[in-house]
């Protein structure tokens, strides 16, 4: 807390006083700090590095069709200087009851995406996140608002005919509404649902899972075209002596696509239950179209058991669908909701409760696994998930458990 108000404190000094000065850091390095110039988000805060720092760094909107949140903030801080540190303090809207930073990353071999900014506090008095980024890039800012859009802008119409039909033929039937898995990209399932995948099915219950993006965008593509390395592979792919010649992003995405059909099916999930819905096709993808489909399979389904990926997840493709599912739950749209986390995030969000498999279902996880590190570019399989996460499928192998939790949680 401390730290927070004396980050706070250099903040607001530096607003009024700043322009350019040097201070001398401990390792004698001659550092300069230098203001954020004027912007249309009031975003202000200062910038440190070698050199003529006011000279070396711009910011701006955000270009990057990469994941368009609604009307939530998208900004570049541009420069070639990949050293400089910014101090951010970033106004959210007056009406939201929270904001997170998000920084988009490609680099290295994990998917690429918006990822939690890890240094940030969110002040709720003054509306505002402080937040410590290095080497700038792009950002979006995701807010929430206070008041929970209408119900009934959102809810399915229960007094249509259809619901009504349907609700009186099943009536005297009792079945078990499904269990119903809305998965990110192809492997979310495998490393962060599986076990909850598994016990659902070995209950009885039926499990349908709907994958919601294309899964584009992935740094594997990258690495399967020879333009990045992989220390997983054990160096860098060559497409065209290895015969399969260069992947774009419909066959990248059909490819990632089969690895997830065939590891649902391992983990026991019929193949009819597998629904494909892409809805960041043009890479776009919102809060509300997430919410539009959850509502679209409760009026289907009515009373089914929605699973979704932690609202509270780095990731903000991961994190929307489990948003969705709070929101939907405290709007009482739906009535059962399960939070997963990722396995990227298990030492970070620690809410809820570790589950474990049973033998039997720990061995179908680990087939599931095994799909996505099946080489075989002749029938376009290309080992995409561990080209992507092997790091995360490892850590999944060495101890498999699932960390779920409520939506109060
Ligand atoms: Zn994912």
């Amino acid at each position: 807390m401390r730290k927070f108000n004396v980050a706070a404190a250099i903040l607001g000094c530096s607003l009024l006083t700043i322009t350019s000065f040097s201070i001398s850091s401990a390792n004698a390095v001659n550092k300069k700090i230098s203001s954020i110039p004027k912007n249309q988000w009031k975003i202000a805060g200062t910038v440190k590095g070698e050199g003529d720092v006011s000279k070396k760094f711009s910011i701006g909107p955000s270009n990057l069709k990469a994941l368009k949140m609604g009307e939530d903030m998208k900004f570049e801080l541009k420069s070639n200087d990949h050293n400089l540190h910014y101090s951010l303090k970033i106004p959210v809207k007056k009406d939201a009851k929270g904001g997170v930073l998000y920084q988009y990353q490609s680099s290295g071999e994990e998917e690429a995406g918006y990822f939690r900014v890890e240094k940030q506090t969110y002040d709720a008095k003054n509306d505002s996140i402080s937040a410590e980024v290095s080497g700038g890039g792009n950002f979006i800012v995701y807010t929430q608002d206070a008041t929970l859009e209408s119900p009934n802008s959102l809810a399915p119409d229960t007094t249509a005919p259809s619901s009504k039909i349907a609700s009186a033929t099943t009536s005297t039937i009792t079945t078990t509404p499904p269990a119903i898995f809305y998965i990110p990209h192809q492997d979310d399932e495998t490393l962060s649902m599986g076990v909850g995948i598994t016990q659902h099915l070995d209950a009885g219950r039926e499990v349908i899972a709907v994958l919601y993006t294309d899964g584009a965008g992935s740094v594997a593509q990258k690495i399967l075209n020879g333009e990045v390395g992989s220390s997983w592979w054990g160096g860098t792919h060559n497409p065209v002596k290895e015969g399969y010649g260069h992947i774009d992003n419909p066959k990248f995405s059909s490819s990632r696509t089969n690895e997830l059909k065939s590891a649902l099916m391992q983990l026991g999930v019929k193949p009819e239950n597998i629904h494909i819905r892409n809805l960041s096709s043009d890479g776009i993808l919102t809060l509300n179209e997430v919410k539009q489909l959850v509502l679209e399979y409760e009026s289907k389904y009515p009373k089914a058991s929605h699973k979704a990926m932690s609202q509270h997840d780095g990731s903000l493709s991961h994190a929307l669908s489990g948003q969705a599912l709070v929101d939907l739950y405290k709007q009482k749209a739906i009535s059962d909701a399960r939070l997963y986390v990722s396995r990227n995030d298990f030492t970070r969000v620690t809410v809820g409760s570790l589950v474990t498999p049973t033998t039997n279902q720990a061995f179908r996880i680990k087939k599931a696994a095994m799909v996505y590190q099946a080489w075989n570019p002749v029938v376009e399989s290309f080992a995409i998930g561990y080209h992507s996460v092997s790091t995360q499928f490892n850590s999944l192998l060495a101890k498999i458990q699932n960390r779920q939790h409520t939506p109060t949680q």
